[in-house]
């Protein structure tokens, strides 16, 4: 019988729990964890996810701020605001929303944030700690799937999981994780990409498939082993006159067809979406512990 993976639930009992937490803190130390974002241009999925993110500070009672910068920032004033941040005592965590225009160099900007406060998990400080299974912060959308893994209690150890694409923020730590000795993880892993070739039959002799390429409906029944646990990490907005926005979210996975086969599944949207926002959360509550 298939189980929905959802992202709803799981999501709302992790910002319950970190609630709770924040006001037992706040009464105790009389301090408030502060999370700051700063965001370059104004692209409308940006601008969504930021908003998104600042809002769940506020219900969890923790603080915070929004530096907003214009398009054309320059490089220099970009990375101005990153050590202004750095500096900044009442500040214990804070991201650069991605992508940045063009003209930046995203690396040099995420190198310059103090690994202390790099609570979306991209300094390769945090990347190399996570790797060694060293306390980290592990990066906001697979710390997610960790999370969802370990409330829906799924077997993992001895499993085969296959992760396709390799991005930085989402398939390679993800491929890592899953492989640590520690649970979730103790997985076999393979990681794909487009060079990748059979992918189908790779991805057919998955136990847990976890896929994050932006490419809508790719992931067909045909390519999906009968009970295998299926995590869609695929946001691609596509055009959907029926929607007041005039879009829909669509994942990377054909859920209808998929579905049925799976013994777990993440719906998108409602599954790992609002994961990755909670974990960002739960990660500036670390770095905030980790000052007291
Ligand atoms: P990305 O940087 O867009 O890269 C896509 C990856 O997919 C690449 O590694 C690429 O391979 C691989 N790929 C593309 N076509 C392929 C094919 N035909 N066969 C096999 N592999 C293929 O990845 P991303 O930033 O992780 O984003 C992926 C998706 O997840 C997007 O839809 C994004 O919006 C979504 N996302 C969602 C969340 C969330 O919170 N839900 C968070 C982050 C991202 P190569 O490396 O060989 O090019």
């Amino acid at each position: 019988m298939m189980k929905l993976l959802d992202g709803k639930w799981v999501s709302a009992l992790i910002l319950e729990e970190i609630t709770a937490e924040v006001a037992l803190l706040k009464n105790k130390f009389g301090k408030t964890p502060h999370l700051a974002a700063i965001l370059v241009g104004n692209d409308g999925a940006s601008e969504t996810y930021v908003n998104s993110k600042m809002k769940n500070c506020e219900k969890v009672g923790m603080e915070s701020s929004l530096i907003r910068l214009d398009a054309n920032v320059s490089e220099k004033e970009l990375l101005d605001t990153v050590e202004k941040l750095n500096r900044e005592q009442s500040v214990n965590g804070f991201i650069v929303q991605l992508p940045l225009p063009k003209h930046i160099d995203e690396q040099k900007v995420i190198k310059a944030i103090l690994p202390q406060k790099d609570v979306d998990g991209f300094h390769p400080d945090n990347i190399g700690k996570m790797v060694l299974n060293m306390p980290s912060f592990i990066p906001a959308t697979p710390f997610g799937i960790l999370q969802m893994i370990e409330k829906y209690a799924i077997e993992t150890a001895g499993k085969h999981c296959v992760v396709v694409g390799r991005s930085h923020i989402v398939g390679l730590p993800m491929s890592i994780l899953m492989g640590r000795n520690a649970y979730p993880g103790n997985c076999t892993v393979t990681l794909t990409h487009s060079k990748t070739k059979n992918l189908k039959e790779v991805c057919l002799s998955a136990d847990i498939l976890i896929v994050a390429m932006g490419k809508p409906d790719f992931i067909t029944a045909d390519m999906v082993k009968q009970d295998a646990v299926v995590i869609d990490v695929g946001t691609t907005r596509v055009p959907d006159s029926t929607k007041k926005t005039g879009f829909a979210i669509k994942g990377d996975v054909k859920f209808e067809e998929v579905a049925p086969k799976c013994s777990y599944i993440s719906p998108v949207p409602g599954g790992v979406g609002l994961m990755t926002v909670t974990s960002l959360i739960k990660n500036t509550l670390l770095a905030f512990k980790n000052t007291l």
